[in-house]
């Protein structure tokens, strides 16, 4: 792959986990014993295979995200192995932010402070809920307990920029108390919060329970007025609400995942991970198996890529710009166009530039279909 920019971005994907939790459709690998020697080789394969002889390498990278999967299962040695793995080729630029994905339950003291002595600085905890029949229906492999236990631990590494993620819009017959939830994930003073709605995926335990009619999922009401308690209560406490799913106390964006939303390119690594060079996406093999086998045979893992179209590009222009606060310079003409998301409170316009507030946000697929019809005439 051969950047027009150099890609100053990696992500890692880990998939290791110790079972499925009941709504994810991720390209996982559902392992007891975590084979942390053999991932490391693959890495070290992939990388050899794809960069011996690129001038990428040359590029110091901004920021490095473990995700998975569960990062985490590969202990504090795993992680250390992987990271250096990715050092060997790409230098890491001062200040650098490395991100890795943790379960609550993986989170000891020791291991905590192996992955800091291994260049992590910041966490993202998969938390998902402060309740335990909710954790328990999830089949989440952690207990509300060890999400705070799991906080103390990174925190006494020295590690400080902690980012949890919260499941909302779960089922009504739940009876889970997103406020108190809410409540509960601001208490832990986190840097950053991620919240996403559920989806019911087919294929999934979830999306079995639903086909045969033992679960409802809930209604757009629902979702919204969670959506929009959140966006309230993390606004009072002094986060920004920078992504349609993210919140950051200020200076704490996630760089790595904002990198994304700034359309440039990224380097990805391990089975089912995507890069993109700034022309063309590409994306790996989703199996671990197929995986480490192509690697093993010295064969790009590589399962197909694609070349954006000029409607694509618009597309994803309009899309990525919309979604965070950033926003999206319109064009000549568009005003008129969007004056109605904006006489909805959907919008504001500032100097030319369109930002979608809360509301806007609740409807970010069809404003941006909208005003992507536009650009594309
Ligand atoms: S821990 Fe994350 S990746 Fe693993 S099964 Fe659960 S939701 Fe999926």
């Amino acid at each position: 792959m051969t950047s027009l920019v150099p890609a100053r971005h990696v992500y890692v994907h880990v998939p290791f986990c110790a079972r499925r939790c009941s709504y994810c459709d991720f390209a996982i690998a559902v392992r007891r014993t975590v084979p942390v020697a053999e991932y490391g080789d693959a890495l070290r394969g992939e990388l050899a295979i794809r960069f011996d002889d690129a001038p990428e390498a040359a590029h110091a990278l901004d920021t490095v995200y473990l995700g998975g999967g569960t990062p985490s299962r590969l202990g504090g040695d795993g992680i250390a192995n992987a990271l250096d793995a990715v050092r060997e080729r790409f230098p890491l630029a001062p200040g650098a932010e490395v991100t890795i994905e943790a379960n609550p339950d993986d989170v000891t003291p020791n291991a905590a402070r192996a992955w800091r002595d291994a260049g992590v600085n910041r966490i993202s905890l998969g938390s998902q809920s402060f309740d335990p029949e909710v954790l328990r229906w999830m089949h989440r492999t952690h207990d509300v307990a060890q999400i705070g236990r799991a906080v103390d631990a990174v925190r006494g590494a020295g590690i400080a920029n902690v980012s949890l993620d919260l499941i909302f819009a779960v089922p009504t017959a739940m009876h889970r108390d997103w406020e108190r939830d809410l409540g509960h994930a601001l208490a832990l003073e986190p840097a950053h919060l991620s919240l996403y709605g559920l989806t019911i995926e087919p294929g999934t335990p979830l999306g079995r329970w639903h086909a045969r009619g033992a679960v409802a999922e809930a209604d757009e009401d629902r979702y919204a007025d969670e959506f929009l308690r959140a966006h309230d209560a993390m606004g009072a406490a002094g986060f920004e609400h920078y992504e349609v799913s993210n919140f950051a106390r200020p200076g704490l964006r996630s760089r790595h995942n904002s990198s994304y939303w700034r359309g440039v390119p990224y380097i990805g690594l391990g089975p089912a991970a995507h890069g993109f060079d700034g022309v063309t996406r590409r994306w790996n093999v989703a199996s671990y198996v197929d995986w480490t086998r192509r690697v093993a045979e010295r064969c790009d893992p590589r399962a197909g890529e694609e070349q954006l179209t000029p409607a694509d590009r618009i597309a994803e222009q309009v899309y990525l710009g919309l979604r965070t606060t950033d926003g999206l310079a319109l064009e000549r003409g568009e005003e008129a166009r969007v004056g109605r998301w904006i006489d909805e409170g959907w919008a504001t316009l500032d100097a030319g530039r369109l930002r979608l507030t809360a509301a806007g946000w609740l409807r970010l697929d069809a404003l941006a279909a909208d005003l992507t019809v536009v650009r594309s005439l």
